[in-house]
């Protein structure tokens, strides 16, 4: 008998499952609207122009043109393959915090951010979740959205902490359900864990409003919450990294210590170099030497230290003046191709085809996902019928739209729900 002969067959991922079923379709019309990877107007991956101008030098070291186009990258990394510091590219690690906190803000100044590259968002949110695991004094319990990205709940669990839920969607309104979250947080335990999706929430496409964040920002002060906010999308939801980033700053402002999970992967298309950052805002810079030396010893076990390349590219864009702009121009045509996509899917349901039901929140909702309704039969029927596939709960990825499959799809819609 063999050693592994009792190890049960587990659950396909329920996102990269759907990935699975679409590469197994050979229908030429086939719609992959599972997993939330930006894709262009063709439907073909995108690598932004700003990071591949970046990537020859590391390559071709010895091409001049290049090298001076990229000036700043090779003064700020240095093209060999050796191991980065345990918390990674110091340079890239300043920059993602100035980002995500502002350079105006009062913590990065004192220099009492503590923070540690990671292996995108994922890894930092494990970071996150292994050093308050460790070192929260106070409680073990994580509050996480209903419904939030399906990692989340293993992930912390596995962390060793207790996921509890409070309410985010209302499925009448398919908007945000406010009150209910209200509640849920005033009636959380005292110096519980609650998890913030800092913009673009995944799977909902809801955001609180400015003016909700205020509220959500009290109510955690009252309740002596613990915010961790997930940024994954930062610049992904309105086109503007300083809009995005609005959650986390204000709750910065307003006095609260957060922790914060960054991926650079939708916002610079960097997916599979997986680079992000975690980071935690302590009292002052002695408190965070000394949450900096325990953020190591989390991260050493778990893998040594993080890769180099998608770092530097990383920084190469955040450190450099002229790169940023372009940058900056390039999340936000990525941002305003999803919102295209929204207005010309809703005109398609609610005008041309009259489908039945009201389809507003297509267009009101924010960012890669749209949770659009559609029940898990209606899925079902649409990857068995019409080649789309989507996940089970009904999101669809709006960058899997363009052009030239829009129409399929607003088509199969409109035949799932009739
Ligand atoms: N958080 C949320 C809410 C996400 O949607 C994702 C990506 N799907 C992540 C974190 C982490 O992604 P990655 O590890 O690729 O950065």
């Amino acid at each position: 008998v063999s050693t592994w002969n009792a190890v049960p067959a587990g659950p396909p991922d329920a996102i990269l499952g759907v990935t699975e079923a679409f590469k197994a379709d050979k229908d030429p019309r086939k719609i992959n609207l599972g997993v939330g990877a930006y894709r262009d107007g063709q439907g073909k991956p995108y690598i932004l122009p700003s990071v591949k101008k970046l990537e020859p030098p590391f390559r071709e070291i010895s091409n001049a043109n290049v090298l001076s186009q990229a000036e700043e990258i090779v003064q700020a990394s240095t093209p060999d393959k050796e191991y980065l510091p345990i918390t990674g590219l110091p340079e890239f690690t300043k920059n993602a915090a100035l980002l995500a906190y502002g350079a105006d803000s009062a913590v990065i100044k004192q220099g009492a951010v503590s923070i540690t590259q990671s292996i995108s968002g994922t890894g930092a949110l494990r970071i996150g979740g292994e050093f308050i695991a460790r070192h929260y004094p106070h409680s073990k319990v994580i509050y996480l959205p209903v419904p939030t990205w399906g990692n989340h709940i293993p992930l912390f669990r596995d962390s060793g902490l207790e996921v509890r839920g409070y309410r985010y969607f209302n499925k009448e309104t398919v908007g945000l359900d406010f009150e209910g979250l209200k509640t849920d947080l005033k009636a959380a335990p005292e110096h519980a864990i609650v998890l913030l999706h800092a913009c673009a929430h995944n799977p909902t496409g809801i955001d609180p409003t400015q003016q909700q964040w205020a509220e959500i920002s009290d109510i955690v002060k009252e309740r002596k919450l613990f915010p961790f906010f997930d940024m994954a999308y930062q610049g992904f939801a309105s086109g503007s990294t300083t809009k995005d980033a609005f959650a986390v700053r204000h709750f910065v402002a307003e006095g609260h210590q957060i922790a914060l999970a960054q991926s650079f992967a939708k916002n610079m298309g960097l997916y599979g170099e997986r680079v992000g950052a975690f980071s935690l805002t302590t009292a002052d810079p002695a408190e965070k030497a000394r949450v900096d030396s325990q953020l190591k010893i989390v991260i050493r076990p778990l893998y040594s230290n993080p890769p180099l390349h998608g770092a530097r590219i990383a920084n190469a864009i955040l450190s450099n003046g002229e790169l940023y702009s372009q940058w900056e121009s390039e999340v936000k045509g990525m941002a305003d191709r999803i919102i295209s996509m929204r207005e010309k899917l809703y005109n398609y349901l609610q005008k041309d085809l009259a489908t039945p039901g009201e389809w507003g929140h297509i267009k009101s909702q924010i960012g890669m996902f749209s949770f659009t309704g559609l029940t898990t039969p209606q899925t079902k029927a649409l990857a068995e019928k019409a080649h789309v596939y989507m996940t089970a709960d009904g999101r669809i990825s709006m960058a899997g739209l363009n052009d030239s499959n829009i129409e399929h799809f607003a088509q199969s819609v409109d035949a799932a729900v009739r």
